[in-house]
């Protein structure tokens, strides 16, 4: 049986992770120091034999005895607002962490995927985005403490690759939606999700013109699967080609949930990228991948996941605080 470790395990993608991998015969060993992950998105895991969870932060160092197959690292913050409450820590994970990880890897044999993300590409010009754009990334801005952890990432990571010959994969991952998103982390599709099973009006950030392009979770981790599983060491987009404005996108929240809500409009937070879309062509030539759930399906599915969250889940909304993130 081969084992797999995944850090961020309690985290939305970590935790749809480990599910892929028991479900694919393999032991799996979580790790998550449940800063912005939740126990209850794994504690379906714990009574399996073939699951393990450390409690553990990996920016210290890391032991895992017996022998490690891959390793998935996927801990890190991950919304604007996370970053704003932990940049530090958002730092730390993806320097510190990451170090740790391309360490343990290399003493155990192991090969290694890391998540990295589309924020490399910061407020792109170049659209949609492919791999050898280098991005247009303000170091000292709110979002600089994210992506400029995956740049550096991405950088120890080939640098692991060349001079010590570990098996390394990078994906950029591009936004991603489903069940298990914190209702409250600041993020667009469970604000507005929210907002709307509030009954409060949902909050556009500038004027909606910015677009995202939403890739299912399912997709996402099929595509992760793919790369890393291929032998392919170079970055490698992974996300939904399918682009909307947030304006738009209000609109189908607000015809998904069956709601009269309005929308409001806020000032745009500082660095927030005018447009994403990825050019997924490396990813459908070397994998053979391609997302296949259309937005409205995911969306439906999605809902259904907020819909039956409790009512004291629906009203945490412990909200960060903005102010240094908003553009005055
Ligand atoms: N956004 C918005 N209203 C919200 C939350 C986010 O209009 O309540 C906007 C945000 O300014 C950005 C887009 O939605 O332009 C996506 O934001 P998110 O935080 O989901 O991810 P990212 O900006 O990292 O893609």
């Amino acid at each position: 049986m081969k084992t797999v470790l995944i850090t961020g395990a309690a985290g939305f993608l970590g935790s749809h992770l480990c599910d892929r991998f028991i479900l694919d015969g393999y032991k799996v060993i979580g790790m998550d120091n449940l800063i912005t992950g939740r126990l209850n998105n794994i504690e379906h895991l714990f009574k399996l034999e073939n699951f393990e969870f450390y409690n553990h932060d990996v920016s210290k160092f890391i032991h895992v005895s017996g022998s490690l197959d891959f390793i998935l690292h996927f801990a890190s913050p991950a919304s604007p607002i996370d970053y704003l409450k932990i940049p530090i820590q958002t730092l730390k994970v993806g320097s510190l962490g990451v170090h740790n990880c391309l360490g343990l890897a290399k003493a155990k044999g192991a090969r290694i995927l890391i998540a990295s993300t589309s924020e490399v590409y910061g407020d792109p010009t170049v659209h949609p985005q492919t791999e050898n754009y280098w991005g247009n990334v303000n170091p000292v801005g709110p979002r600089g403490v994210y992506d400029e952890a995956k740049r550096f990432q991405e950088a120890i990571t080939m640098a692991y690759h060349n001079f010590h010959g570990l098996e390394t994969r990078i994906a950029r991952i591009f936004n991603t939606y489903g069940p298990r998103m914190r209702l409250n982390d600041g993020r667009v599709l469970p604000a507005f999700i929210g907002q709307a099973l509030r009954g409060e009006d949902l909050t556009i950030f500038g004027d909606g013109s910015q677009t995202r392009s939403f890739c299912y979770i399912d997709d996402l981790i099929e595509g992760i699967v793919s790369l890393l599983n291929s032998n392919y060491s170079q970055p490698v987009n992974i996300g939904n080609p399918s682009e909307i404005s947030i304006k738009d996108f209000a609109k189908e929240i607000i015809k998904l949930t069956g709601t009269d809500q309005k929308v409001i409009y806020k000032d745009l937070p500082i660095d927030d990228p005018k447009q994403r879309r990825p050019d997924i062509t490396k990813a459908k030539n070397i994998l053979d991948w391609t997302p296949l759930v259309h937005r409205s399906d995911g969306l439906q599915k999605t809902y259904r996941y907020f819909q039956n969250l409790s009512k004291e889940e629906l009203n945490e909304t412990e909200h960060y605080n903005f102010d240094k993130y908003i553009k005055k």
